[in-house]
C-alpha cells in the first residue's frame, strides 16, 4: 500500500505498538554496484569531511562512490560486515529484530555518520543489526579489510572516526527512549525531519510497510496517522512521495528526540 493510500479504521482504534507489525522479509544481503566515476555530488559526509589534509590523502584512494537503491539490503543481523558506508545523499536504516522475527529500528543514518564504522573500531567484522536503505541514494565505501589496515597505523584516523562511535551510541540510547516513551505521530514527524536533513531531498518516498516497520506500529495505524497529518496541512503524500507541508509545525508536533539527535545532518559532530 502506498503512503498516501488510507484505511478507514475505528475512531475507538489506538496507535497500538502491541499489535500486529509486519515481519521483514529476509533476503540475501545485496552489494552496491560500483560506478565506473565518481558521481558529482556536493553533499559531502560529515565523518569524511572532518578529516584532515592528510588524512584524506590517505583513505580517499581507497574510497568508491556508489549508488544504493530503495529498500536494498547492506547487512543482515550478525552477519560479516565487509563494507563500511559513509551515506552522502543515502538515508539507511539499521534494526534489531525480536524473537517473533518483529523488528525494531533503532539507528537511522544519514550524511552525518557511518555504517559499520563502530564495529570496525571495537575490532568486531560482524554487523550486528539488519541494515536496510530507507532513501536511495549515493555513498561513499570503504572496504574493511583496507581501513583496518590504514587504522593501525594512524592513529589520528582512529581518533577521529572514533568520534563517531559516541555519536552512534547516543542516537541508539536516544532511540530506545523514543520507541518506548513518544506517541507514534511525534516518532513519525521526528522520523520525517530526521530523514528530510539526511537526504536533503522535499519529498522522500515512503510506504504504510515501511513506516509500520520503522515505527513498530500496524498499517491501519499508519494509515490513520497520516491521513490525520495531511488532513492537518502537516504533510502531503500522494503515490508513495512523502512531502514535508509545513516544517515548523511537523518539528512542533514531533518529539524532543528530534533536537536530542541533532536537528540538522553534521549537527551531531559538533
Ligand atoms: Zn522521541
Amino acid at each position: 500500500m502506498a503512503f498516501g493510500e488510507t484505511t478507514r479504521i475505528s475512531n475507538t482504534e489506538s496507535y497500538s505498538s502491541s499489535s500486529y507489525v509486519p515481519y521483514i522479509e529476509r533476503t540475501r544481503s545485496q552489494r552496491p554496484i560500483a560506478v565506473s566515476q565518481l558521481l558529482m555530488d556536493d553533499r559531502g559526509n560529515a565523518i569524511l569531511d572532518s578529516l584532515g589534509t592528510k588524512m584524506v590523502h590517505m583513505i580517499e584512494p581507497y574510497l568508491q562512490t556508489v549508488k544504493l537503491d530503495k529498500e536494498q539490503v547492506l547487512f543482515q543481523e550478525e552477519g560479516a560486515l565487509d563494507v563500511v558506508y559513509f551515506p552522502l545523499t543515502a538515508v539507511i536504516s539499521e534494526f534489531r529484530s525480536l524473537e517473533d522475527g518483529r523488528m525494531v529500528e533503532i539507528a537511522v543514518t544519514g550524511n552525518e555518520g557511518a555504517i559499520g564504522l563502530s564495529s570496525v573500531l571495537s575490532g568486531s567484522s560482524i554487523a550486528h543489526n539488519y541494515t536496510q536503505v530507507s532513501q536511495e541514494g549515493t555513498v561513499r565505501t570503504i572496504r574493511v579489510s583496507q581501513i583496518e589496515r590504514l587504522l593501525q597505523s594512524n592513529d589520528a584516523l582512529r581518533y577521529t572516526l572514533g568520534r563517531h562511535t559516541d555519536v552512534y551510541i547516543r542516537q541508539i540510547s536516544q532511540k530506545a527512549i523514543c520507541n518506548m516513551y513518544h506517541c507514534v505521530k511525534e516518532r513519525l514527524c521526528t522520523w520525517l525531519l530526521m530523514v528530510q536533513d539526511r537526504s536533503g531531498r522535499s519529498k522522500m518516498s515512503l510506504t504504510h510497510e515501511q513506516i509500520s516497520r520503522i515505527l513498530g506500529v500496524n498499517r491501519p495505524s499508519v494509515s490513520k496517522m497520516a491521513h490525520e497529518l495531511q488532513e492537518s496541512n502537516l504533510i502531503r503524500y500522494s503515490r508513495g512521495k512523502v512531502k514535508i507541508q509545513d516544517r515548523e509545525r511537523v518539528e512542533n508536533a514531533a518529539c524532543a528526540c528530534y533536537f536530542e539527535l541533532g536537528g540538522t545532518a553534521g549537527a551531531l559532530l559538533n
